[in-house]
């Protein structure tokens, strides 16, 4: 059996070799004094990726959802309320986490398939004259669907409310993937995980935090301890973590900055867009439609796809599974059965994407799918020639 591991699920990815070995490490003393210099460098490094230059990092050993949770329960007290929209799976499960805390969630349902609604946004915090709502939440990249929100849009829309609201970005599925401003749209936390962009293993959780957000903490009084920004900041300064850290991942973390550093964020960011619109000409070319409603919306890291009237997606993902030995991403909540998701993000390149869309046609022809082989193939073939061909002209 091969040991290779492409994997098209949106997460978690595929782990690149020079990864694996950096999380290989032996057991250190994190209470050492020079724990310091190994930490402190990684959490400067880190607000790269987040676009800011004024955020703390907060690294918890957690996967994604403990990002969540210590985003709601560092800043936020019982009864408050918070608005957020609900486009997929994970704004579903973050509505359903800020419930869990007594929160009381203004919820706007869309589609599945649209993004972030900012003007509606804009109309309910601008009638929101006594600034009850204290948090916009907003899932940059609802997995489920393949939509990416705008940002930017959802600041402008509190900025015409002149709404003092904190703004929260679930950016697990996008960040280190596709570019993410935290300073310039004016977001209060950013969360994300190790086993997405990053290209660790699962386990932990990484927050950015502003200082607006800092602010609020002091006044807040959701319970939390675990997941304490304070505990961790404090400690942190001079080195050290309120509890035994995952050092593996630690160790993991400086290692893919530095590929993301040495690869260049922007040539990561084109890279995505590359792969990401080669998969997205091959659905054309199979005759297929995505859940995102418009090419505003497309994410450049998961394509959540339609299948046929009349035929289900669970069948087939559990197909090329049994028969190929690939994992892609099956259709969540509302879409399950009528879509599948092809994860296009971490270490992936043009040619296993190539393999990816081969390995689906293959499959959907083995179920009478009304697909021919190779045209997918042959339409992301083209694009990654032509789009290679540009980008080499345009550096010469
Ligand atoms: C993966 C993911 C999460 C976090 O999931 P975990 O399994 O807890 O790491 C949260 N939000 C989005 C959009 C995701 O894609």
């Amino acid at each position: 059996m091969s040991d290779q591991n492409p994997l098209f699920i949106p997460g978690p990815t595929n782990i690149p070799d020079r990864l694996r070995h950096a999380m290989n490490v032996q057991t250190r003393d994190h209470r050492a004094p020079d724990f310091v210099d190994t930490l402190l460098p990684i959490l400067e490094d880190t607000k790269k990726v987040f676009g800011s230059t004024t955020a703390k990092i907060i690294l918890f050993p957690a996967s994604g959802t403990g990002g969540w949770e210590a985003a709601i329960a560092n800043t936020l007290s019982p009864g408050d309320r918070v608005l957020i929209a609900r486009y997929g799976m994970f704004s579903h499960k973050w509505i359903d986490m800020c419930q869990r805390f007594g929160l009381v969630p203004e919820i706007v349902d869309v589609a599945w398939g649209a993004g972030a609604p900012a003007d509606t946004f804009e109309s309910i915090l601008s009638a929101d004259k006594g600034h009850k709502i204290k948090a916009v939440l907003v899932t940059h990249n609802e997995t489920a669907t393949g939509v990416k929100s705008d940002i930017a849009a959802v600041r402008a829309a509190m900025d015409a409310a002149g709404h003092p609201a904190l703004m929260m970005v679930d950016a697990v599925s996008s960040l280190a993937s596709m570019p993410f401003e935290m300073d310039r749209w004016g977001v209060d936390i950013v969360i994300s995980g190790s086993q997405k962009g990053f290209m660790l293993s699962t386990g932990m959780a990484i927050c950015a935090v502003s200082p607006k957000a800092l602010n609020a903490m002091e006044t807040a009084k959701l319970p939390r301890t675990f997941f304490s920004f304070k505990d961790m900041l404090t400690t942190n300064a001079t080195g050290g973590f309120p509890y035994t850290p995952p050092l593996n991942l630690i160790c993991g973390m400086r290692e893919s900055l530095k590929m993301l550093f040495e690869e260049g964020l922007d040539n990561v960011y084109a890279r995505h867009t590359r792969l990401a619109t080669g998969v997205r000409k091959a659905v054309g070319a199979w005759g297929m439609e995505l859940v995102a409603q418009s090419p505003d919306l497309y994410s450049d890291t998961v394509s959540a796809i339609y299948v046929p009237k009349g035929f289900d997606s669970d069948l087939l993902t559990n197909h090329i599974y049994n028969a190929y030995g690939v994992s892609f991403g099956v259709g969540l909540g509302q879409m399950k059965g009528r879509a599948f998701r092809i994860g296009h993000l971490g270490m992936l390149t043009d040619v296993m994407v190539l393999s990816g869309l081969a390995t689906v046609e293959m499959a959907m022809a083995d179920l009478g799918y009304p697909v021919k082989l190779g045209s997918g193939v042959a339409a992301a073939q083209e694009h990654f020639r032509t789009s290679r061909a540009q980008s080499m002209a345009a550096a010469a």
